[in-house]
């Protein structure tokens, strides 16, 4: 059963000290891809540099909504000299983070224009975070970040660019239905995280419940969002089974049927082997 987490920061330190049987462990639970995002410039380079280490990890580079305000006018330049490493498959993650305030949302747009438009000329997918004051499912953030997306869209189809066809993936999503019916018209994946598994994830599965499997990607997000019974503790890519085991529960088909489509859905998106 191969199964891809395609959102895990395997490089932050929380894994020092046993990232190799962190490895291990994944390997075990089937997990045959893991893909590392960027939240920096700094991250993106250690992304990189780990993902070198092992023929199954990959990378994004990007600079996250809430280091917004770290951007230079030379961290866009850096970012284009990087991605020309074979292992750089997505920008990302970007976004927009309303909820944090860490930088002002007027500079989080610009910041996010600038890298979808780094994206579309290095013709690589995104990943995108974004997150509601409050953590409400939908509100401004959503609305501001579709508004984006779709112009975005609309010119990559203009330009007949092939990443109208895999624009990206809507990381951890959380919105409403609206939203994630808005970003599947566009293209785009929803990445589904551990919070789905909760006893108190009802919203969560029923938006899972409403999504064709060919759309939904898994994330572990690790060390954050541990699925059930981890919830609180560190997360791992190996526990990305449990999100697998939860969304095949609310679809009604096996834990395998889910591996193997939102695998191929990875595959398609990011373009990999
Ligand atoms: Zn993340």
């Amino acid at each position: 059963m191969p199964l891809t987490d395609t959102h895990c920061h395997l490089d932050l330190d929380t894994f020092n000290s046993d990232r190799q049987a962190v490895l291990e462990r994944a390997i075990q639970a089937g997990v045959e891809r893991i893909l590392i995002p960027g939240l920096s410039l700094t991250s993106s380079l250690s992304a990189v540099k780990l993902a070198e280490s092992h023929p199954m990890l990959v990378a994004a580079i990007g600079v996250h909504p809430t280091e917004a305000s770290g951007v230079e006018p030379s961290t866009l330049n850096e970012l284009r000299a990087l991605s020309r490493h074979p292992k750089v498959k997505a920008i990302g993650e970007i976004g927009l983070d309303y909820y944090r305030d860490s930088a002002p949302c007027s500079l989080q747009q610009k910041v996010l224009k600038e890298q979808l438009a780094l994206a579309a000329e290095l013709q690589l997918p995104v990943v995108i975070h974004f997150r509601e004051k409050g953590g409400a499912s939908g509100g401004d953030c959503a609305s501001d970040l579709m508004k984006i997306m779709e112009e975005w869209g609309t010119g990559l189809r203009l330009e007949k660019s092939p990443l109208a066809e895999r624009p990206g993936v809507l990381h951890s999503f959380s919105g409403t239905l609206e939203t994630a019916r808005a970003a599947m018209r566009l293209g785009f994946y929803l990445g589904v995280t551990g919070p789905v598994t909760f006893e108190n994830g009802r919203r969560r599965q029923d938006l899972i419940a409403a999504l064709p499997l060919d759309r939904i990607l898994l994330e572990t997000d690790a060390p954050f969002q541990a699925p059930h019974p981890h919830r609180g503790k560190r997360n791992e890519p190996a526990y990305v089974r449990l999100i697998a085991d939860k969304i095949a529960l609310v679809h009604s088909c096996t834990t395998d049927q889910v591996a193997a489509a939102t695998s191929q859905n990875a595959q398609r998106l990011f373009a990999w082997e």
